[in-house]
């Protein structure tokens, strides 16, 4: 299996590593390479968008031409994870601040979300989680995170942190608020690539 890490901009290098390792736990062959051009999207069998700052993501999705080509990978079933900035890229409606600031949604998700949910007091935390299909909590790292405000369709909250959704999935695409990729924890990882 290939895995491919959306490379334009914030955490790849966790991805990667966390990717081999989700990997070599589920006994799977397969590496992970870092996406930035054309050709090495087209080649993967499913993609990482890595949490950074949305709005540049967005914009540099663009300028190297891989937007319009992840939506349409999305939409053919390719298993697509987006984590905390790319939980908000994933997501059909960005609120007040992605309007403000122009930020361009790959729109793969029937869910709302607002950027920076948490306010500056908790800009940063973690906490347990319950995700469905998980036996045991996950170590739930947030960042300057968003919140899923709403989901419709078949678009279903699996993680709630105090009543508040922190993750969805939408068939063969996971949003997750938090990240995974700064634990030692492989399981949500695992979730995605036991999708291809
Ligand atoms: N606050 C960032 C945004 O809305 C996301 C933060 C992150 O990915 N850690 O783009």
């Amino acid at each position: 299996m290939k895995v491919g890490v959306i490379s334009v901009q914030g955490a790849v290098p966790e991805h990667l590593r966390m990717s081999e390792l989700a990997l070599e736990a589920m006994g799977r062959k397969g590496e992970a390479i870092a996406v930035r051009r054309i050709d090495d999207l087209r080649s993967v069998d499913c993609l990482i968008i890595p949490g950074g700052e949305s709005t540049t993501i967005s914009k540099l999705l663009r300028k190297f031409n891989l937007f319009a080509d992840i939506v349409a990978m999305g939409m053919d079933g390719v298993p697509i994870m987006g984590t905390c900035a790319g939980c908000v890229l994933l997501a059909k409606k960005g609120g007040d601040q992605a309007e403000r600031t122009g930020t361009e949604l790959l729109g793969l998700m029937d869910m709302s979300v607002d950027r920076n949910a948490f306010g500056r007091q908790r800009e940063s935390f973690e906490a347990p989680l319950e995700i469905e299909g998980l036996d045991s909590p996950f170590p739930g790292v947030f960042i300057r995170a968003p919140l899923i405000t709403g989901t419709w369709g078949s678009c279903k909250v699996v993680s709630r942190h105090q009543g508040e959704a922190v993750m969805a999935r939408q068939d063969n695409v996971l949003a997750l608020s938090f990240h995974p990729e700064l634990t030692n924890d492989t399981r949500v990882h695992q979730l995605l690539f036991s999708l291809v």
